[in-house]
């Protein structure tokens, strides 16, 4: 039965272009020109030309379709979830700092309340550390399930700017067809809509990526104040909306294929038991039209496979590629074409996962998709990493001390057999409010006085100086150099420890 009595709705052959192959796809490649003999299919040399630039480097522009079904619901009420978290990021206070905030301005920044400044060399060099070995690890073994999932490019792109333009201008055949109709009112306002709706949310994705940056409050401050103070921070207002309608509007799934370095990575990074969007040649080739009377045993005989070349698949990526021509840089494994394809194969009665998550091994072998141990080993050395991470966030000190000797002072004697020595004490305060601070010897007994008078409160997220005198009994003293352990308290609370040592007469 041909595909149109199924209600299949067959795609031009010569629409979309295709893109390079950056992995050892060798048996996805094999497989093509079988199945281009075997029926009509279209063998085109993929890697001459991306599938958004025509052979005269002209932009194509894509109409993807509409994807519908499970996987599509699945990453629809995901995104949601994200978006709601993305919007609350920096507004959402955890004692009294925001959810999320990357100040590099004032190098200042905020991960789940938890302050981090610059001196937090640490605890910066593990989370890079843990950054880019998840980055590996994760994508060799579950590739770009960040893409299609959660990057806000592609959630923001597929989920809230392409859904608004479907319902404005029509999503596939319908779009097209409304972008080459001539030019009337009604098509000039439904632009006019589109852009203006497409101009507002760019402002608002350009203040939120701008509230991250300088934070909810600074933000907040721009709007209410006197816009002459704020000429600066105004000018990247206007800049991050300009950019972001630029990206949403025009430069699209290009943003993923020329400037994400990530897709780029994969051919790096992926082996042939990485988890990726992948199309089962091995049942799917030789390629050809669905018949009546078709069977799975007739398609066979006749050296077919269940792919019925519908090119549906094609229809609803957004990235314009085929994704029976193995794995490509600019597939961001959205799973629409999973979708596509999983809803043909209802229809002509096969058995689902013809497009599917899979590991090329497993198209090769019939394996199905495991959680295989080299993934569990993988994401236990993530979870291990993740937890150092965590460890030292929660263990972190609110305070950084520096104790340093007052140049040049060597000991004071003072009366009654005690010595003294001078030091310098730097306290940058970490926390989001005022932190009340003394000092305890811990290992030596002794005293420990602010010159100035007692009292020493660090102002929030601010640096504290002072010079402390510690005095102690020369009979307690361990030679020339003594070394010392001093205490850093808030009230009763031991907030840091520092060493040093203590000059003394000597024997
Ligand atoms: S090939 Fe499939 S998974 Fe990859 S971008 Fe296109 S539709 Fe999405
Ligand atoms: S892979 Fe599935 S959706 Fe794509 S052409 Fe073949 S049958 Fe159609």
């Amino acid at each position: 039965m041909p595909l149109e009595h199924h209600g299949i709705e067959p795609v031009p052959v010569a629409d979309p272009g295709q893109g390079p192959e950056v992995a050892d796809t060798s048996a996805l490649r094999r497989s093509a020109p079988a199945a281009a003999a075997a029926r009509d299919v279209d063998w085109r040399d993929f890697r001459e030309h991306l599938a958004t630039a025509e052979k005269d480097g002209s932009r194509r522009w894509l109409y993807p379709k509409k994807p519908s079904g499970r996987l599509h619901r699945h990453r629809t009420g995901f995104s949601w979830l994200l978006l709601a978290v993305m919007v609350a990021g920096p507004f959402v206070r955890i004692r009294g700092n925001p959810l999320l905030m990357l100040n590099i301005v004032d190098r200042k920044f905020s991960i789940l309340g938890f302050i981090f400044w610059p001196e937090d060399t640490v605890i910066f060099a593990v989370a890079m550390l843990v950054f880019l070995t998840s980055i590996i690890i994760f994508t060799t073994a579950f590739g770009r399930l960040w893409c299609g999932w959660a990057c806000p490019q592609t959630v923001m792109m597929e989920m809230v700017f392409r859904k608004l333009e479907w319902l404005i201008e029509g999503d596939g055949p319908a779009a097209r067809a409304f972008d080459a109709a001539p030019w009337t009112w009604r098509k000039a306002a439904r632009k006019a809509l589109k852009h203006g709706l497409f101009l507002g949310l760019s402002f608002g994705v350009g203040n939120l990526l701008l509230s991250y940056i300088i934070g909810s409050d600074a933000l907040m401050a721009i709007i209410r104040d006197d816009p002459a103070r704020h000429v600066t921070g105004l000018a990247f207002m206007v800049l991050f909306s300009l950019l972001f309608y630029a990206i949403f509007a025009r430069f699209r799934e290009q943003a993923c294929t020329f400037i994400c370095p990530y897709g780029r990575l994969q051919s790096a990074l992926l082996d042939e038991n990485s988890m990726v969007v992948a199309y089962d040649h091995v049942r799917g080739d030789g390629r050809g039209p669905w018949r009546q009377g078709d069977t799975a045993g007739s398609r066979k005989a006749a050296g077919l496979g269940d792919c019925v070349n519908c090119r549906q698949c094609v229809a609803v990526c957004p990235t314009g590629i085929d994704i029976r021509d193995g794995i490509q840089m600019e597939c961001v494994n959205c799973t629409a074409c999973i979708d596509a394809c999983d809803a043909i194969m209802d229809k002509v009665g096969r058995p689902r996962g013809l497009v599917r998550y899979a590991s090329l091994n497993g198209i090769k072998t019939g394996a199905p998709l495991r959680f295989t141990p080299r993934m569990a080993g993988y994401s236990m050395l993530l979870g291990a990493l993740a937890s150092l991470l965590a460890f030292l966030v929660f263990t972190r000190s609110d305070v950084e001390t520096l104790l340093l000797r007052a140049p040049g002072g060597l000991y004071q004697e003072m009366p009654g057999g005690r010595v003294a020595n001078l030091y310098t004490v730097k306290v940058v305060n970490k926390s989001s409010h005022d932190l009340p601070v003394s000092f305890r010897l811990l290992n030596v007994e002794g005293r420990v006085q602010l010159a100035g008078g007692e009292g020493f409160v660090v102002p929030k997220e601010k640096l504290g100086e002072r010079s402390l005198v510690v005095d102690i009994d020369a009979s307690r003293l361990a030679g020339r150099r003594t070394p010392l352990v001093i205490g850093i308290f808030s009230g009763d609370r031991e907030l840091e420890r520092v060493k040093t040592v203590f000059v003394g007469p000597g024997a």
